[in-house]
């Protein structure tokens, strides 16, 4: 288990107790407005966690072709490049990868 997915799992017990449905005391409506901001950061994480696994194009090179015509785009580690068929016709450095917003390069 990763540092992200000890906090989810961390955030969801407090959340859960917060919850507790044998606590009468508390009325549920202070329940659920304590329990937002751990929904919000579970969801957060849970999104942040999605991110980081990338997608088939940063994680596997598979060229992004969404064009009409021969043009593809490549993500390769931190570069992105505009082919024509086998013709590199510009690349530039990335942050991020395009499709899924994973980071390519670690802060
Ligand atoms: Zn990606």
């Amino acid at each position: 288990m990763n540092e992200i997915e000890q906090a989810i799992r961390f955030l969801e017990k407090n959340r859960d107790a917060i919850q507790d449905k044998d606590n009468q005391l508390i009325p549920q409506t202070i329940k659920d407005k304590v329990s937002m901001p751990y929904d919000l950061a579970i969801q957060a994480l849970q999104e942040k966690a999605e991110r980081e696994k990338g997608c088939e194009h940063c994680n596997s090179h598979v060229p992004i072709n969404n064009f009409t015509k021969d043009y593809s785009i490549e993500v390769d580690d931190t570069e992105i490049s505009l082919w024509e068929d086998l013709k590199c016709l510009a690349y530039m450095k990335i942050n991020d990868c395009p499709m899924c917003g994973r980071k390519l390069v670690e802060e």
